[in-house]
């Protein structure tokens, strides 16, 4: 990742300042139980809670990346 270069979030539309988590990639892979030929990979930024807020609420307790972040800044 290139440190100055500005990410702006596809979920907000607004800049993402670089912070505890931030910016995220979402890779997206289309065709992904279809062979290698078939698949197609684009790349995405976001705000880390912008991410986890699009999730449906079933699915967001699975999330634990704000866990892992945390544990990094502890280690500081
Ligand atoms: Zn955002």
């Amino acid at each position: 990742m290139d440190g100055n270069k500005h990410y702006v979030c596809c979920f907000c539309d607004t800049f993402i300042e670089p912070s505890n988590g931030d910016p995220c990639e979402v890779d997206i892979l289309i065709n992904f139980d279809k062979p290698k030929n078939k698949q197609s990979n684009q790349s995405f930024y976001c705000h880390i809670n912008c991410f986890k807020n699009q999730l449906h609420e079933q699915i967001k307790s699975y999330f634990y990346l704000e866990c892992l972040v945390e544990c990094e800044d502890s280690i500081d």
